[in-house]
């Protein structure tokens, strides 16, 4: 079947799905609110099924290309001793590649770059879609109406399109976290390629890009709407004195790099990941906590799952109950999942549990640690042809 889709929001769910449906023949317009591609953002690591998808969409070499394969790291406490240590080249022999790191600035250009020049529309604020026709839907556009046979909400995790499909949700809630994180300025010696480090109700973690540039981010409980007059001194004070290389990381952070967000969560899933001919994609759809680093890994297995369902099936209405049935129970057993690892890691602040915590960490053997990302990674993408 092939057929026009709207696609509202253009992150890295909404490109994606974008690239999908083109693949498959259908047309495609890019609908994304921002006035100017700005392309900010810290970095993301991505998973071996966010890079099968990305593989599946024509971009994965592309994307190896500028990333940088995480063989060495781990989890460790604020002097320094490690918890448990990751061994990429394992993962790498399971699921034929490590995780990887890449600035998010870095995937967005590449996805944007698989896309034909004007199928994106920026400064395209979409508040609703018209579902009156059920054999068509209609998009407000800057340039008058668009009519699509698909309409894909990929609005991240405050859409507007899912609080119109769900009027009677509770939305997305305050995780009880906020983040602050930036990339270094210039290249930092670090001697592991990814890190997290665990305090009370805190974490420090870093990811090496290939330039040899870092992200860090620097996570804590603390109440929605909690702001710093400088937010790099409140993270020097912080951990500043937690150990090498966060000082250093620190250190080679410009004030004005840093990015600081509230994390919030689709605590109460949503019961349908379409309704009629709109799809939800990406934190749309499950909008999760980062513990897992499976966010936007997830919204590209939506994005693959989406096109192969439409390429197969005869109606929309099949396609998209399709994709209902294949993405919703394991996006939400992740997003659960990963609300589970936040309890357990970063957000631990009792220090009997926190010792618990930490014991029961350096007992396990290394392979519980691989076998944790490989419960999620290990997803085979459906083909598109
Ligand atoms: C601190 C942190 C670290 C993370 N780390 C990782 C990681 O390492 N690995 C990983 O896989 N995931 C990670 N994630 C999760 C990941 O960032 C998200 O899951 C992913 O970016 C979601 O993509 P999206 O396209 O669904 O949403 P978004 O990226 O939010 O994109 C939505 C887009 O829609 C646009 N938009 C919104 N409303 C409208 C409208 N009304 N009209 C038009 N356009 C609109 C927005 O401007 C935006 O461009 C992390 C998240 C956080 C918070």
């Amino acid at each position: 079947m092939t057929g026009s889709a709207v696609v509202v929001g253009g992150g890295i769910g909404g490109l994606a799905t974008a690239i999908g449906l083109r693949l498959i023949g259908w047309e495609v317009t890019v609908l994304e609110r921002a006035p100017v591609l700005a392309d900010v953002g810290a970095g993301i690591s991505l998973h071996a099924n966010g890079i099968r998808a990305l593989d599946v969409l024509g971009v994965g070499e592309a994307v190896r290309a500028v990333a940088r394969p995480q063989y060495t790291g781990g989890t460790r406490t604020p002097d320094g001793s490690w918890l448990a240590r990751m061994d990429g080249a394992a993962l790498e022999r399971a699921l034929g590649t490590p995780i990887v790191g890449v600035p998010r600035a870095d995937l967005h250009r590449l996805l944007r770059a698989a896309l034909p020049v004007g199928c994106l529309a920026i400064g395209t604020d979409v508040p609703s879609v018209d579902c009156s026709d059920p054999g068509r839907a209609r998009v407000p556009g800057r340039a008058g109406a668009l009519d699509a046979d698909l309409v894909v909400a990929a609005d991240g995790v405050d859409s507007r399109l899912r609080t119109q499909l769900f009027p009677g949700h509770p939305g997305p809630v305050h995780s009880g976290s906020t983040v602050l994180r930036a990339i270094t300025a210039h290249p930092v010696p670090l001697p592991t390629d990814f890190e997290l480090t665990w305090g009370r109700g805190t974490e420090f973690g870093h990811i090496a890009f290939a330039d040899g540039r870092a992200e860090w981010h620097a996570v804590l409980n603390a109440p929605a709407g909690t702001r710093h007059a400088d937010p790099l001194a409140a993270v020097r004070r912080r951990f500043g004195g937690w150990h090498d290389p966060i000082p250093a990381l620190l250190d080679a952070t410009r004030p004005e790099a840093v990015l600081h967000h509230d994390i919030h969560e689709l605590a109460t899933p949503l019961p349908a990941f379409a309704v009629g001919r709109i799809a939800l994609v990406g934190d749309a759809a499950h909008a999760m906590t980062p513990n897992l680093g499976q966010g936007a890994c997830q919204a590209l297995e939506d994005a693959v799952t989406l096109a192969a369902a439409l390429a197969t099936e005869r109606t929309v209405e099949r396609a998209l109950a399709r994709y209902d049935a294949q993405r919703r129970p394991r996006s939400q057993s992740v997003a659960r999942a990963a609300r589970q690892a936040g309890r357990m890691g970063q957000r631990l602040t009792h220090p009997m549990a926190v010792s618990l915590r930490n014991a029961a960490l350096r007992l396990a053997p290394s392979r519980a640690t691989a076998r944790t990302i490989l419960r999620h990674a290990d997803w085979a993408p459906p083909s598109l042809g």
